[in-house]
């Protein structure tokens, strides 16, 4: 029987793991992941459980027991350190040693630090574990200042979670807008003045050249004060065990549509990937999101399983910030014009981006019909009539037709 390994016990290597079971698998399943606890989900880190809306068994992908029922064997607090892809073996740091036949690497990505004096400060938070979050929300309160260096989702979604909490806050931006990397600039513009409305104060074109006591210097020579530091600057790809073995590896390792390797006996899955995305023209990315995980678990456990692959999906995330929900779909890989539609002051609006008459990505602000329209659109590959698109007078299901 076969008998999958599956290092890193997160968002995609928990869902293999049990879409395994679910398709079928039979033969033994070893979950191993670094972190004390079961799979959990982390978009609440920066959310609903640093606001305290959520707690911890609301975060576990699946209750502890189902992986025993399921006869998963989930092995946490264990930090996989080589793979062997001839021998079909992997060492943990405790010595001890897994065989497989298949193997599914799921180990996501890390917080990217800064190298700038006092980017080694014990006091420093980062956000990708809920250890981290667990030093964030110890930080935050009334009273408190906060400073986000980094304007990216997650620094932003601290930010909000921060004011909630009573806390002060202060993002520092290096660009000239948050969310450059990531998103059209009326997107940037308005999150910028969303935040600010509630007191958030935000620096953009602001170079952070140190992190001193009591704060972070800026370019200019002026310190920003704070009492605690969150920096936010972007995740790099776990592929270190990957390149040791000599797998192909990429901006992450690199993968095809089934989430194969370049070795047939592994795949990869998740935040560390480098995967083609054939609704965009089969262009690789690495995506760093829920949905991206849960693909490409479907697709690495109906490849061992034997079934048929499962139909592309449309990329897509999304992202809470105070009362705003943003709806991000597919990837704005050659477009060449953007058609907004909605009302961006009153925050109900999306952001349409095209290659010529086609949709390749669609940013919905408080607009789900918009979002679900769009995602559709880009899926077909269908063309759309851009002035009928920017009128919200014509239904998006006109538009779609
Ligand atoms: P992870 O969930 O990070 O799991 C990887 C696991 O592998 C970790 O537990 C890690 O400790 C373990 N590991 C690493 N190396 C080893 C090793 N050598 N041995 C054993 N174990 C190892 N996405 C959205 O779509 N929407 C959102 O709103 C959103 N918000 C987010 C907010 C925060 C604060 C963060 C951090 C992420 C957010 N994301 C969001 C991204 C999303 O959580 C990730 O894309 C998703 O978790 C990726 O799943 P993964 O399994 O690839 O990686």
């Amino acid at each position: 029987m076969t008998k999958v390994v599956i290092i890193g016990a997160g968002h995609a290597g928990g869902t293999a793991a049990a879409l395994l079971r679910q398709y079928g698998h039979e033969g033994p399943i070893v979950l191993a992941g670094e972190e004390p606890a079961a799979p959990y989900q982390r978009p609440p880190l920066s959310k609903a459980w640093l606001k305290g809306e959520a707690d911890l068994e609301a975060l576990l992908l699946r209750p502890e027991v189902f992986y025993a029922e399921h006869d998963i064997e989930l092995r946490t607090g264990v930090t996989a350190t080589a793979i062997d892809p001839a021998g079909k073996t992997v060492t943990f740091a405790d010595g001890t040693v897994e065989t497989w036949d298949a193997l599914i690497l799921a180990t996501g990505s890390t917080a990217r630090k800064l190298s700038i004096p006092g980017a080694d400060r014990p006091d420093l938070l980062e956000l990708r574990s809920l250890a981290d979050a667990e030093r964030l929300k110890a930080a935050l309160g009334p009273g408190k200042r906060l400073a986000v260096v980094g304007g990216g989702y997650v620094g932003l979604e601290a930010a909000a979670s921060a004011r909630a909490l009573g806390a002060e806050a202060v993002v520092i931006e290096r660009m000239d807008r948050v969310l450059a990397r990531v998103a059209s600039e009326t997107l940037s513009a308005f999150f910028t003045a969303h935040h600010r409305a509630h007191g958030v104060e935000v620096l953009t074109s602001a170079d952070v050249v140190a992190f001193e006591d009591g704060g972070v210097r800026l370019g200019d020579g002026r310190l920003v004060a704070a009492d605690a530091v969150l920096v936010g600057v972007g995740a790099l790809a776990n592929d270190a065990l990957a390149r040791a073995a000599g797998l192909a590896c990429g901006n992450g390792v690199v993968v095809d549509e089934a989430a194969r390797t370049s070795d047939p006996a592994i795949w990869a899955i998740g935040d560390m990937t480098f995967r083609p995305i054939p609704v965009h023209g089969g262009r690789r990315h690495r995506l760093e999101s829920v949905p991206n995980a849960l693909e490409q678990a479907k697709q690495a456990a109906a490849a061992i399983t034997g079934r048929p692959a499962p139909t592309p999906e449309v990329p897509w995330f999304w992202s809470d910030q105070y009362e705003v929900k943003l709806q991000i779909a597919g990837l704005p890989d050659g477009a060449d014009r953007q058609v907004v539609r909605g009302d961006v002051e009153g925050g109900a609006f999306a952001v349409f981006h095209l290659a010529g008459d086609r949709i390749v990505c669609v940013e919905a602000v408080n607009a789900p019909a918009e979002f679900m329209a769009g995602r559709q659109m880009i899926s077909r590959g269908q063309a759309v009539d851009a002035v009928k698109l920017a009128d919200r007078a014509v239904s998006m299901k006109e538009v779609a037709a």
